[in-house]
C-alpha cells in the first residue's frame, strides 16, 4: 500500500479491497447472498465482543448513532460530551424528540466513571450516551468504567460510538454490559464509507419493540428480523459487501491480537515522535493525557497547523486538520485501518521536515 492518506477517517483502503468493489451484481434475496451475510455476520461478532447479532447497516456510521438514539432511548438521555462526536450523539437525540443533559469535558479530556455516577445520582436518565473514541481530540474513554456505574446506580441503556475503535482495539460490549454499540465501514475497519454495523442488547432490542416513533430504514427491530433470514431490509450496498467480506477474511488471517498490537505500536510511534523525537524539539504536544488516549488518532497541538497540513498536501500526503474550534491550533494524524509503522513514520518524518521549513 502506497500509505499517505492518513486522515482519521476515511482512512486509507488496499487496493484488493478496492478491487472487491468491482463484482458484478447479485439478486439481493438470492442464496448467494445469504451466504455473503452469514460469513460477514459470524465475522464482525469478534470485533464487537459480542454474540448478539451486528447488523450491517447502509449509510454512514451517523446512521447508526441516529439508530441507537431513536430505537434505544425513551425520554431522558444523558450525554458524555468530550468533543465533536459526543456533541453530535447528544444533538441527534435533541433533534428526536429527546430531552438531552450534557456532562462536558475539556479538550482533551474525557468524562470519568465518577463523573457518571454524580450524574445519574442527581437526576433520573433512561438512557447514556458516550463515545469511545472521541476523533476529534483524540481522548479515549474508560468505556468499561462507565457501563459499570451505568449498570450499578441507574437502569439507563449505554449506547456506544465506538466508531474509531471498532477494528482497532478491543471492544468488548458483551463484557462491559452495553446495549448499543455501533462503528462505520471508513474507519478502523479500512473500508469505503457508506456502512454502519450496530450491536444491539436483548433489552435494548426489547425496548426497542415498545416504541412507537422507529420509522422504517433505521428500525432496529426490522434490522434484526431480517438478520435472522441473512437479509437485509432493504437493497443493500453490495459493492461495500464484497469489499466488506474480502477485508473481513484478510482482518482474521492477520488476527485481532495482531491488528491491535500494531494499532498500539502506531499510537505509541506517533506520541513518542511528538513528545521526545521531532515533536520535543518544534515545542509539539499531545492533546490528550496518557492514559487517556485513542489508539487510532493523534490530535497535536502545534504552530499553524492549517500550514503544515498545505505543506503535507503538496508532498502528496493528507492529514486532518483540527477539529472545529481546534482547527488553528490542532492537527489530527489518523493512524488506523491497515496502516504500517513504516508507513507512520515515514509521514512523521516528512511532517518533522515540513515544520523546521516553516519556523
Ligand atoms: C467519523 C465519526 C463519526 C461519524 O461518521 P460518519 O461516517 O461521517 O457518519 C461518528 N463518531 C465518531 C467517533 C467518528 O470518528
Amino acid at each position: 500500500m502506497d500509505e499517505r492518506f492518513f486522515l482519521p477517517g476515511p482512512t486509507e483502503v488496499r487496493q484488493e479491497v478496492l478491487d472487491a468493489m468491482r463484482h458484478p451484481m447479485i439478486a439481493h434475496r438470492s442464496a448467494a447472498m445469504e451466504l455473503l451475510m452469514r460469513t460477514v455476520h459470524a465475522r464482525l461478532q469478534p470485533l464487537f465482543g459480542t454474540a448478539r447479532p451486528v447488523y450491517v447497516v447502509g449509510g454512514s456510521a451517523t446512521n447508526g448513532m441516529e439508530m441507537a438514539v431513536r430505537c434505544g432511548s425513551v425520554q431522558r438521555v444523558l450525554a458524555l460530551v468530550c468533543g465533536a462526536f459526543g456533541e453530535r450523539f447528544a444533538e441527534v437525540a435533541e433533534l428526536t424528540g429527546r430531552e438531552v443533559t450534557r456532562v462536558i469535558a475539556e479538550p482533551g479530556e474525557v468524562v470519568s466513571p465518577e463523573q457518571v455516577r454524580l450524574a445519574l445520582e442527581h437526576g433520573s436518565y433512561d438512557t447514556v450516551t458516550v463515545v469511545h473514541s472521541e476523533t476529534s481530540t483524540g481522548a479515549l474513554s474508560d468505556v468499561a468504567g462507565i457501563a459499570a456505574v451505568v449498570r450499578e446506580a441507574s437502569n439507563a441503556m449505554l449506547l456506544v460510538d465506538a466508531v474509531t475503535s471498532v477494528g482497532a482495539m478491543p471492544v468488548e460490549m458483551d463484557a462491559w454490559g452495553a446495549d448499543l454499540v455501533f462503528t462505520g465501514s471508513q474507519k478502523a475497519m479500512a473500508l469505503a464509507p457508506g456502512l454502519a454495523f450496530v450491536a444491539a442488547s436483548e433489552r435494548l432490542l426489547n425496548r426497542a419493540r415498545t416504541l412507537g416513533d422507529r420509522g422504517y430504514v433505521l428500525d432496529l427491530v426490522r434490522y434484526d428480523e431480517f438478520w435472522h433470514k441473512a437479509q437485509s431490509p432493504t437493497t443493500p450496498s453490495l459493492p461495500l459487501l464484497f469489499a466488506l467480506d474480502r477485508q473481513l477474511a484478510d482482518i482474521e488471517i492477520e488476527g485481532l491480537d495482531a491488528r491491535f498490537a500494531r494499532h498500539a505500536q502506531m499510537a505509541r510511534a506517533c506520541w513518542d515522535w511528538v513528545e521526545i523525537e521531532d515533536g520535543a524539539e518544534l515545542g509539539l504536544q499531545v492533546l490528550a493525557a496518557e492514559g487517556q488516549r485513542s489508539p487510532t488518532v493523534t490530535c497535536v497541538v502545534c504552530d499553524r497547523p492549517l500550514d503544515v497540513v498545505r505543506a503535507l498536501n503538496d508532498e502528496g500526503y493528507v492529514i486532518g486538520t483540527g477539529h472545529g474550534a481546534l482547527q488553528r491550533t490542532t492537527l489530527r494524524v489518523g493512524h488506523m485501518g491497515d496502516h504500517s509503522v513504516a508507513g507512520l513514520e515515514a509521514l512523521l518524518e516528512l511532517m518533522g521536515r515540513v515544520m523546521r521549513g516553516l519556523r
